[in-house]
């Protein structure tokens, strides 16, 4: 067969994703077209947040990933061949847009292609990838890109193996892998502020159990502050880093220990030379079981004397977490620094 054949099949079934129902593709060596047939999905996608991530800006998504997810996802890049941390791996979960969160594709269609990317003969759903003709490096290729933020994922061929004929040749860093048992657990949420949350949240973020973290402002009276305002003026925000974890890994307590074991609970209104009641010391709870724990903690280090002055943290109940600028997300892990910060 002729690449341009070729092309015109992976075309013709792209056609076949744009109909309402969920479809499985079948091809046969025969046909010049992919027999299709309708199968029952049994999960949804995983929601995220409700950004129009089509109308992110280039220098938004610059903030957002790291350089090598952005040369893929935003600029149709391509990792070397077997160099890609899901190309030979098998675990049972779901692959996420590393842009977006969406759910791309599952494990249970993912098989070893031998192309040196990660292979799957089928997305999650129809609604999950879009596709556009690539003319790209003197070939006609499909390219296939995430259908809720628009980045480029990789490519189909329609070499794959049966039932569907097809090839989602994609970049394992354009993916997030999360385990199956992962993608079904309820995460908890816990809320620090130690002071300047960039060096907070990398700390956090290597917690074992931790899945996800943002940097933001709490504990204020602002709607949706700035980081001007927070640093200008009178906010009342504290700089804070949401934890969602895994509470059968990690415990509260251990989150809370993690805290204390990384700033100075002693100072006013201050770390370091950061200033400011923004970096004050606080833990927001979500329940009483929280503040039980973290009143404990108080309690037991003063106790011990563990700090020579008094710990002045404040226990409070959880206020709403206003997540701060892209530029603030991850700021260290995307910079490919170590923590400058304060943290011990
Ligand atoms: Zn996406």
């Amino acid at each position: 067969m002729n690449p341009f054949a070729k092309t015109l099949i992976c075309l013709s079934f792209a056609a076949c994703y744009a109909s309402e129902a969920p479809v499985e593709l079948v091809s046969s060596p025969e046909a010049s077209e992919p027999e299709v047939k309708v199968v029952a999905m049994e999960t949804e996608p995983i929601a995220k947040e409700e950004i129009d991530y089509m109308d992110i800006s280039d220098a938004e998504w610059r903030e957002r990933l790291t350089p090598e997810q952005y040369r893929i996802l935003r600029q149709a890049g391509t990792e070397r061949a077997g160099t890609g941390k899901y190309d030979k791996f098998y675990e049972e979960g779901d692959y996420l847009c590393a842009g977006c969160g969406n759910l791309l594709f599952r494990s249970a269609e993912k098989y070893d292609s031998g192309c040196g990317w990660p292979a799957y003969t089928m997305p999650f759903n129809e609604d999950a990838v879009t596709f556009k003709e690539d003319n790209s490096l003197g070939m006609r290729r499909i390219e296939v890109c995430c259908a809720r933020c628009g980045g480029h994922l990789g490519h189909v061929f329609n070499d794959g193996p049966p039932p569907t004929g097809t090839r989602f040749c994609i970049n394992s860093e354009a993916m997030i892998f999360v385990p199956a048992d992962q993608a079904e657990k309820e995460l908890a949420t816990a809320t620090f502020g130690a002071g300047c949350f960039w060096g907070v949240e990398s700390i956090f973020r290597r917690v074992d159990g931790v899945i996800d973290t943002a940097v933001g402002y709490a504990g204020g009276s602002k709607d949706n502050p700035t980081y001007k305002e927070v640093c200008y003026t009178d906010t009342g925000h504290a700089e804070a880093v949401e934890v969602k974890y895994d509470p059968e890994v990690v415990e509260y307590e251990k989150l809370v220990e993690v805290f204390f074991d990384n700033h100075d609970p002693t100072t006013l209104n201050r770390q370091g030379p950061d200033v400011g009641t923004q970096y004050r010391s606080v833990i927001f709870c979500y329940d009483d079981a929280q503040r039980e724990v973290a009143e404990a903690a108080v309690a037991s280090l003063t106790e011990a004397e563990r700090f020579k002055d008094p710990i002045v943290t404040q226990v409070v109940d959880a206020k709403p977490f206003w997540r701060a600028e892209e530029y603030h997300q991850r700021y260290f892990e995307k910079r490919g620094i170590e923590p400058t910060c304060h943290i011990k």
